[in-house]
């Protein structure tokens, strides 16, 4: 006896729609999503998915709205996935069965009440995107690319496996999404620059875990010669079908908001894939007449490695790439990004900025916001001290609504976090350090430990 109108779930037009790979450049040409193919062949520059917004267009944003709402939660395959509950607007032809899924998005907006006010901003909210099954924001569009693969080998592909360099999340969530789809992974990992869990999560789901004596860019210069082979499908954010899946994440942040656009966005940065995503989900939701402006952006890198910073600096008269290093947030350790056009685009259009943050201000700032209940990864941290900073010089105002995108779950970063409160990491003074105190077994030692403890309560 249904009283309410509940719209159709899984709508009957799908084959409406069209999604192909171009120039980012603007060449001419047109590739399917189900050839093995990176680069623009003219140029040599880098693709994106593009849609048929006029044909997407014919839905009417109200009914856009009411649709991805209806799919929140749904169990029905496999609308309920942040992801796929915008499969129109991501891969509209995809066949269900060959979706590889695992309800990544639809991942918790946290409202920083505590931490807001004591940077004075009320609004400020955390998009927990490390909440998700490979603890990282890298799940969304790694269950786009593993489905496209997985309907390719379907149609007679002969891909033989998965590949991408990594500096630890994406190994994660490229070796969990290949083994749920019986793939074989191949993971290129920089020595020694990954957490113990990054490193351990592709090893348990039985991928191929090549730890090379290089960094980052190393890694990816390898896996490029690699992948020269199309029968190893290279997974890195240059294949812009993983920038299809992570866009959902700007428009879930909408959504959650009631459709509402917040006035910032700030998002931690280190091959501008995630970033260049966000905008373009931004961007497909004003074109579909969803929202009428755009939230500004800021890229927050670390100091230690922040070409992206210097270019921005310059005006992006030119692209920086430089010998990133080492880092606390070690994710973002990359000197010369990929996605680096599409990112620019992503700060001009939205009339946004880059900052920077050292190793003690985004240590100190991960701590602190653990103190009002947060558990932050380091670029997590990178994001927070950028935000207090464009707050402390009156950039970011006190009365506006600001989301800071938490990248990835803290759980995978334990020595980070146990270094900071042993205060013994490089280039960090951890004011917020939280030892424990050992005593021994005595209750009046203990009492008075307990009473010491209470009169000096942390601050607030
Ligand atoms: C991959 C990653 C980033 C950076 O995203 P890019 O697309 O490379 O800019 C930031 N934080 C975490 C935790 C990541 O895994
Ligand atoms: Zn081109």
């Amino acid at each position: 006896m249904p009283i309410t109108h509940r719209p159709e779930i899984a709508p009957a037009e799908e084959h409406r729609y069209r999604a192909y790979f171009r120039c980012f450049r603007g060449c001419p040409g047109e590739y399917s999503l189900y050839q093995v193919i990176y680069r623009c062949p003219t140029c040599g520059g880098l693709l994106e998915v593009a849609h048929d917004v006029d044909a997407l267009r014919r839905r009417s944003p109200q009914e856009w709205k009411a649709l991805l709402d209806a799919r929140v939660g749904t169990t029905e395959w496999p609308y309920g996935s942040g992801v796929w509950g915008k499969k129109e607007w991501v891969v509209p032809h995809i066949d269900d069965d060959n979706i590889v899924s695992m309800f990544e998005g639809n991942s918790n907006l946290f409202w920083a009440e505590r931490l807001g006010r004591q940077i004075g901003l009320p609004d400020l909210w955390v998009k927990l995107c490390g909440n998700s099954h490979t603890g990282s924001f890298k799940d969304l569009g790694m269950t786009v690319l593993v489905s496209v693969v997985k309907q390719m080998i379907h149609q007679g592909v002969p891909i033989r496996a998965v590949a991408a360099a990594s500096t630890g999340d994406t190994s994660a969530a490229l070796a969990a999404y290949a083994a749920a789809a019986g793939i074989p992974a191949i993971i290129f990992l920089p020595q020694g620059k990954v957490s113990p869990a990054q490193l351990i999560q592709p090893i348990a789901n039985g991928a191929h875990v090549l730890a090379l004596d290089t960094d980052f860019d190393g890694c990816m210069r390898i896996v490029q010669e690699v992948t020269q082979d199309n029968t190893i499908y290279l997974a890195n954010s240059m294949n812009s079908l993983r920038i299809e899946g992570q866009k959902t994440v700007g428009i879930e942040i909408v959504q959650q908001f009631d459709w509402e656009v917040p006035d910032w966005i700030v998002i931690p940065v280190g091959n501008l894939g995630n970033i260049s995503a966000l905008y373009k989900g931004l961007k497909l939701l004003q074109r579909l007449g969803l929202i009428r402006r755009l939230p500004r952006l800021v890229a927050a890198q670390a100091a230690r490695a922040n070409p992206f910073y210097r270019s921005f600096r310059q005006g992006f008269r030119e692209r920086v790439s430089l010998h990133a290093e080492q880092t606390l947030a070690s994710a973002i350790q990359i000197g010369n990004p990929v996605s680096y056009e599409k990112a620019v685009q992503a700060i001009q259009e939205t009339d946004g900025l880059v900052e920077q943050a050292t190793e003690d201000e985004l240590a100190n700032a991960a701590a602190l916001a653990d103190r009002t209940g947060m558990y932050t990864c380091p670029h997590t941290g990178v994001a927070l001290a950028v935000l207090f900073k464009l707050r402390e010089q009156g950039i970011v105002q006190g009365h506006e609504r600001v989301v800071v995108i938490s990248t990835a779950h803290g759980l995978k970063f334990t020595p980070f976090k146990v270094g900071y409160h042993e205060d013994t990491l490089d280039g960090v003074e951890s004011r917020y350090a939280n030892p424990p105190v050992y005593l021994p077994a005595d209750p009046q030692v203990v009492r008075e430990a307990i009473a010491r403890k209470l009169e000096n309560p942390p601050r607030p």
